[in-house]
């Protein structure tokens, strides 16, 4: 059993995910967790994550280790992310690793959870349950301004808000595996719901997908 959960950044796939992964007993994959890696080793020593070579390398050297840095939370390494993740190359590298943990999840689980932006597009587009998040963007800056806030970090609304927007719009617009709700997916917009309303909503089409 696969259930995908794209959607753009703090629309609440995070939340549903832990939940849906609890709930059924499946393992739970970040893919987000994949590219920020990716872009903290670029940065980190001082390289350019828009170039291909050098991101595609950082790709290919990622070690379990990698997705264990605590910067991975923050909007310095989002950005760089979402510039590695443009690059079709780096993303290459990354599938096989995603298509595995979906096709074997880990520790004998029954199935897995995967959370993302083309998990129901491109690495899992066979996925039985595939939901789309998203929210206004001004409700997901506010959010992402709280959460950083709980981690002690100082977040100003106004640039996250920017940042958010330059972010969307490259992973909207981008030529490869853009960030778009598959066709067949529940689509939620979750600005005016709370995590209990878009749990059940969740569960309610999971339940309708598996029934027959
Ligand atoms: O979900 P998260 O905010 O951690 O993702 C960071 C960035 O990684 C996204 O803005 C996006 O550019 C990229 N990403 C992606 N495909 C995924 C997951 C994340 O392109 N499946």
């Amino acid at each position: 059993m696969i259930i995908a959960v794209d959607g753009p950044a703090a629309s609440g796939k995070g939340e549903l995910t832990q939940r849906l992964a609890k709930h059924f007993n499946y393992a739970r994959l970040d893919t987000g967790k994949l590219y920020r890696a990716v872009g903290w080793r670029v940065i980190s020593v001082g390289g350019d994550p828009s170039d291909e070579t050098t991101a595609t390398r950082a790709a290919k050297g990622l070690t379990a280790n990698d997705l264990e840095a605590p910067e991975l939370r923050s909007e310095i390494v989002a950005e760089a992310a979402s510039k590695v993740a443009a690059i079709a190359a780096v993303r290459a590298v990354l599938v096989e690793f995603q298509r595995a943990f979906a096709a074997n999840p880990p520790d004998g689980k029954s199935g897995a959870v995967i959370d993302g932006r083309d998990i129901g597009t491109t690495i899992c587009p066979d996925a039985p349950c595939k939901i789309f998040l998203t929210a206004d963007i001004e409700v997901r800056a506010e959010r992402r301004v709280n959460q950083l806030h709980e981690q002690g970090t100082v977040a100003i609304y106004g640039r996250v808000l920017k940042d958010m927007k330059e972010r969307d719009s490259r992973d909207t617009t981008r030529s490869v595996a853009p960030l778009e709700p598959a066709e067949d997916a529940l689509v939620l917009d979750t600005s005016k719901m709370n995590a209990d309303a878009v749990f059940t909503a969740a569960l309610e089409f999971i339940a309708s997908r598996t029934s027959d």
